[in-house]
């Protein structure tokens, strides 16, 4: 992409943000790719965070990991580092969720998903979502054990800026209904978490595997509720599939990178097996995932089952 044209769209952040629940694997190499690859096409910095907010299956291991692993491929990091974490943050979502509550945006709830599925009815496709009905909106349950906290989501459409997809518009109160932001056992949830911490870290690119991309439209409607503005985009990237079209994971026994370097594969190989391209150097894997998201951005928008996709500056 020549420099001029790179300098038109800009973004100021990225990030990567791994779970240490297990050692990073190829599917996290092809996200960190396309998280430096999308930095260097806008000119943004790539901030590392690590998502420990499901504090019962993160492990020191696993962060320190993170960090070697992306040092062994030399993906270096402008801001944060394997000690920002969200298990520090508890007090700030505390206090973003007590706004919320003050102005009632927020309630306890204490439907099981067994009994949400019954009063839903009908069955579901494969895959869809299970939405919460609202039944305790208006039951106002004081806080006890036990409950779960949800967020309202508003029934409207929310219009998402894709890099690669162009405008998503998704209606997340039918898609899921209120959000959950704190579990049964006082976690607080991923979406809530990963929505103040970009908001406050800064974040206004989002780049993640096309599995999250029905949640862009929870995202951006609680980002707003937290008094950010809809200056987010985010992009999709196709996942690398298990040999059954799983989404690769430590469960379906993907490999750990670092298990694979000390066997003796090269990262030039490792690069190139998570692109699925022939193997080639970190900074030329970075300059063409630059150059692949210059040439889709000009592409005519794509249909995709179950959303509408409006061309990009249109909507
Ligand atoms: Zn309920």
């Amino acid at each position: 992409m020549p420099r001029n044209e790179r300098k038109n769209a800009r973004f100021e952040r990225t990030r990567f943000a791994p779970s240490p629940t297990g050692f990073l694997h190829p599917g996290h190499l092809r996200n960190a790719l396309w998280t430096w690859g999308a930095a260097k096409a806008f000119g943004a910095k790539v901030l590392f965070r690590l998502e420990d907010h499901d504090g019962g299956r993160c492990r020191g291991e696993f962060a320190e990991d993170a960090a070697r692993i992306l040092e062994r491929f030399g993906l270096v990091p402008d801001e944060g580092g394997p000690e920002l974490r969200q298990r520090t943050r508890n007090g700030r979502y505390e206090e973003l969720f007590a706004d919320l509550a003050a102005r009632g945006l927020a309630y306890g709830c204490s439907c099981s998903r067994q009994e949400i599925a019954r009063r839903s009815g009908g069955a579901r496709a494969p895959g869809e979502e299970l939405a919460y009905d609202g039944f305790c909106r208006e039951r106002r349950l004081p806080p006890c054990d036990g409950l779960v906290w949800r967020v309202r989501m508003p029934d409207e459409a929310v219009s998402c800026r894709d890099l690669l997809r162009g405008t998503l518009v998704q209606n997340p109160a039918r898609q899921c209904g209120d959000l959950v932001a704190r579990d049964r056992l006082g976690f607080w949830s991923y979406q809530f978490c990963v929505v103040a911490d970009d908001l406050d870290q800064g974040v206004d690119l989002v780049v993640r595997g096309d599995d999250l991309l029905e949640s862009c439209g929870r995202q951006l409607a609680l980002r707003t509720m937290m008094g950010g503005d809809g200056a987010v985009a985010f992009l999709h990237h196709a996942l690398i599939l298990g040999p059954g079209g799983e989404k690769l994971s430590k469960r379906d026994g993907a490999v750990p990178l670092r298990d694979l370097l000390d066997a003796g594969e090269s990262v030039e190989s490792l690069v190139g097996k998570a692109l699925g391209l022939p193997p080639l150097p970190v900074g030329e894997a970075l300059e063409r995932i630059a150059e692949g998201i210059s040439r889709a951005w000009k592409k005519p928008p794509v249909r995709l089952g179950g959303f509408s996709v409006v061309p990009r500056g249109e909507s």
